[in-house]
């Protein structure tokens, strides 16, 4: 049987482990195809590699791009993730990563000088230091750990909830590259383009309808199947939507390390039948 984890985090974004150490624990955990998909990088992908070889383990190229889609009818900009699988050709997806962490490392500037005003504490040297001194590499994940570890909030969810959520006092409005353009790379790079975690969006369903059309009009081809966790009757409604607009499935973890509990290495849905695996095509 195929146990693919398809989209999981290093610390080159916001995950706790190095991608060898990662690669070591995907193995360990039975995982037939692996892929790392830190955020807006692929830095750590050398180092995947040459863990997965030494291991003979299944390492496919991944990243996980941070987009936004803009919905015709209502014209409103919603943050939607694409994880890119089984990249060939770098030079069309360098380019879009190039502007991203530009993006990044300035929105975790803008969001630590409001963070520093709001708690009169120094904020950019701790957060830094906890994405491993890349600032391009920063996220909100780690913006949530300097809360927790500055005793301002008890986990990270209050992180979100009070300071880093949209609306919320820390909050800098995104402005990420257009869905079209960050499935565009991926393709043009020679990989799939997966729409990653359908349902945390908090989209409506004829919103999510839609975008799962916009996805395809922009060549996606493959939707990751709600985590374990979630509810049946969302798997059920997704199975509908996956047959309905003939997308190919991936399996996640989203896994970022111990500190999130509800990501486990490894533990990813089994396909439903008729279902095919993105991992088809890689
Ligand atoms: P960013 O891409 O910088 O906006 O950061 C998003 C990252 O923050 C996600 O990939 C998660 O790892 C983390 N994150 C988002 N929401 C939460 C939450 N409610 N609790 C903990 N971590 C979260
Ligand atoms: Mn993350
Ligand atoms: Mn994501
Ligand atoms: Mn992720």
């Amino acid at each position: 049987m195929v146990r693919a984890d398809l989209h999981t985090h290093s610390y080159f974004s916001d995950g706790q482990l190095s991608p060898a150490d990662l690669v070591t624990a995907a193995h360990a955990a039975d995982v037939s195809i692996f892929a790392l998909t830190d955020h807006d990088t692929v830095d750590g992908l050398p180092e995947a590699r040459q863990q997965a070889a030494s291991l003979g383990l299944h390492l496919i190229d991944g990243v996980e791009l941070s987009t936004q889609w803009t919905r015709a009818t209502t014209k409103r900009a919603v943050s939607v993730h694409i994880v890119g699988l089984g990249m060939k050709d770098y030079a069309p997806l360098n380019a879009v990563l190039a502007v991203q962490q530009t993006i990044r490392a300035r929105r975790a500037a803008a969001i630590c000088e409001k963070l520093e005003k709001i708690t009169k504490r120094p904020a950019w040297d701790a957060v830094l230091a906890l994405a491993n001194g890349r600032p391009e590499g920063i996220t909100r994940g780690h913006l949530a750990q300097w809360l927790v570890n500055e005793g301002l909030v008890s986990k990270p969810q209050q992180a979100f909830d009070r300071y880093l959520g949209e609306g919320k006092s820390a909050h800098v409005p995104l402005e990420w590259l257009p869905m079209a353009d960050g499935v565009a790379a991926i393709v043009q790079s020679g990989g799939q383009a997966v729409l990653a975690h359908p349902t945390r969006n908090n989209l409506t369903s004829t919103a999510l309808r839609q975008l799962l059309i916009d996805f395809k009009q922009a060549g996606g081809r493959a939707i990751e199947l709600p985590a374990v966790n979630e509810p049946p009757a969302t798997r059920a409604m997704m199975n509908r939507l996956i047959a309905q607009h003939e997308f190919l499935v991936s399996t996640a973890s989203d896994f970022h390390g111990a500190h999130m509990v509800w990501h486990k290495l490894g533990h990813v849905p089994q396909l439903a039948a008729g279902q095919t695996g993105v991992w088809e095509l890689l």
